[in-house]
């Protein structure tokens, strides 16, 4: 498993750095993010619900039936959308509303 951080929309605020559990992302020289030990993120996602723009990508892969899917988040206030990006077809959205999330 692994992240992967766009550069370009990446703003270099570094709430990924502080909220990653293995300290596994650090500030480059031109305050971009960057992740030192990809192979050693284990999914924890807390990087890609962090990141205000949208910058992290998080690679699906075979060993959970990911089969080449990426997925990120989009935040637009209470509401979080988990958009997982298939090769070859539409992507599947998944909404989650803070207000409620922990309802039961
Ligand atoms: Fe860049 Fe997003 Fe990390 Fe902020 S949280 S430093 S915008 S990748």
């Amino acid at each position: 498993m692994s992240i992967l951080i766009d550069r370009q929309r990446c703003i270099g605020c570094g709430k990924c750095s502080d909220i990653c559990p293995g300290s596994l992302i650090k500030t480059a020289p031109d305050k971009k993010a960057v992740i030192i030990y990809p192979r050693d993120c284990w999914g924890c996602t807390a990087c890609l619900k962090e990141c205000p723009t949208g910058a992290i990508s998080f690679y699906l892969g075979a060993d959970i039936g990911g089969q080449g899917s990426c997925m990120h988040i989009e935040k637009n206030g209470c509401i979080t959308r988990w958009i997982i990006q298939q090769p070859d077809k539409e992507p599947i959205t998944i909404e989650t509303d803070s207000r409620t999330a922990n309802k039961y």
